[in-house]
């Protein structure tokens, strides 16, 4: 009988440990993403547009920003939002990149 008490009681044990990881795997969403970030320094990501190198990306327009790129996954009132190239991170709303594409519409 104490056999059976205490292998459901690992059982239970093992269920709970389960759902707590997967709990946390849960939570664990994207983070912001670091301008220091090899893949968004070499796209000269700034999570502030208006700070972007105008030497280095002359084609920098006044106005763009991330919520106004075809690859901003997030609304427009969204403070950072994921990214279709910033794969598992998240980018400003008024951040930018060299491979800004103006959102149709
Ligand atoms: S691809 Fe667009 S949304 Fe993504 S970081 Fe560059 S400018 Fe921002």
């Amino acid at each position: 009988m104490n056999q059976i008490k205490r292998r459901t009681f690992m059982l239970h044990a093992v269920a709970a440990g389960a759902t707590l990881t997967c709990s946390g795997l849960a939570l664990a969403g994207p983070t912001k993403v670091d301008e220091a970030d090899p893949k968004a320094a070499s796209l000269g990501y700034r999570n502030d547009s208006s700070q972007v190198d105008k030497k280095r990306f002359p084609k920098h327009g006044a106005g763009e920003k991330c919520s106004g790129c075809m690859a901003w996954l997030g609304k427009p009132s969204d403070a950072w939002a994921e990214c279709d190239l910033m794969v598992d991170k998240l980018v400003a709303n008024a951040g930018w990149c060299s491979s800004f594409v103006k959102l149709k519409g």
